[in-house]
């Protein structure tokens, strides 16, 4: 199961892959964000110096991975990619930052899961550019010091919040991704749709622009599914009858929330009367692990105004009483 499960993701990553924009100008959406970006990479190229370290922050989907290929794109710059969690000693952070050439892109996943020690020889390679690298052990042990090239950083997390301050204050660029709009939605479901070869009507695309939680990855995965229902009703285009039925059997509802969602706001609404309640219980009360709930579902559930975040915890809000109010979590998919 595990070795099929690893085959669908890396098809699934590959898709993802081939659905990456190249440029800014093919980057939809974030426009505050665009416009900021793309003064601080001319600037760089006019200078001809590395672009300064960029820290991109936000909910899973929301394209940084994306932005940070595109960067190095713009610069015209190599780019290697790696992960908090991947670089586990001091030394195989050592042995990636020196393999940097002048003015490259170095793209760390999720920062906020670096080791402690490797973090903090990162400082020095981020605001001086050398590395101090012990070697031996004991009383033969010696440091030697490392001289590397002007690179830029590009880091990534889902939350800004857990980067210890030394680390957040060495990125000069701090670019905030936010949910996307309907419009951007609707434009990014019309370019993967263009990108599949496949036709889908306008009522299609807007529902599924809706249903997507602001999330362009999500948006992507969606219609592939949908595509799939209407590939065997042999449909020359997709339609909103066949979009409405391929969601409803997906368990997305009419706000794009799925079952998990349900449960969280069931949970908050009739255990626990309301709230306030801290995360942690109701991640226990449906068995989902906090980090989840905390990078993937809380944020949307706020950022729709059915939750709430109090000094005492989480709240549901009166939006979210009469959305969930007198529908049992799963009654709303039947
Ligand atoms: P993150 O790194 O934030 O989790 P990704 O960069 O992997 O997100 O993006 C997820 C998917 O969404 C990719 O397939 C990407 O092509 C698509 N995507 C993200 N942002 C955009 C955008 N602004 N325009 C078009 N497609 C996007």
């Amino acid at each position: 199961d595990r070795i099929l499960d690893e085959g669908k993701q890396q098809h699934e990553e590959h898709l993802e892959m081939s659905l990456r924009p190249e440029y800014l100008n093919q980057y939809i959406g974030q426009q505050t964000l665009k416009n900021n970006l793309n003064v601080f990479i001319e600037a760089a190229r006019i200078r001809e110096e590395a672009l300064d370290h960029v820290i991109l922050h936000g909910p899973p989907g929301l394209g940084k991975t994306t932005l940070s290929n595109i960067i190095a794109n713009e610069l015209g710059v190599n780019i290697r990619t790696t992960s908090g969690p991947a670089i586990e000693r001091a030394g195989d952070l050592a042995a990636i930052l020196s393999s940097l050439e002048m003015g490259d892109v170095l793209f760390i996943d999720e920062i906020h899961r670096l080791p402690r020690a490797v973090e903090e020889i990162l400082y020095s390679a981020m605001e001086d550019f050398f590395l101090d690298v012990v070697i031996g052990k004991g009383e033969e042990a010696r440091s030697i010091r490392i001289d590397l090239p002007p690179f830029t950083l590009v880091g990534a997390t889902t939350r800004f919040g857990s980067l210890s301050a030394p680390l957040r204050d060495r990125f000069g660029v701090q670019l905030r991704l936010e949910y996307y709009d309907i419009d951007s939605l609707v434009t990014i479901v019309n370019r993967t749709a263009d990108i599949f070869e496949v036709a889908i009507d306008d009522d299609s695309a807007m529902e599924l622009a809706r249903r997507s939680r602001g999330t362009p990855r999500i948006a992507n995965r969606l219609l592939r599914r949908v595509r799939d229902f209407s590939i065997v009703k042999k449909e020359p285009s997709i339609t909103l009858e066949t979009t409405n039925h391929a969601l409803k059997v997906l368990e997305v509802d009419p706000s794009g929330l799925d079952p998990i969602d349900h449960k969280i706001m069931n949970t908050i609404l009739n255990t626990y009367g309301g709230g306030p309640v801290g995360l942690e219980t109701v991640a226990v009360s449906i068995g989902e692990e906090v980090v989840t709930l905390l990078d993937v579902y809380e944020p949307y559930l706020i950022q729709q105004g059915f939750l709430e975040r109090t000094p005492r915890g989480r709240k549901a809000t009166a939006k979210s009483y009469d959305y969930f109010n007198g529908k049992s979590q799963m009654d709303i998919f039947r």
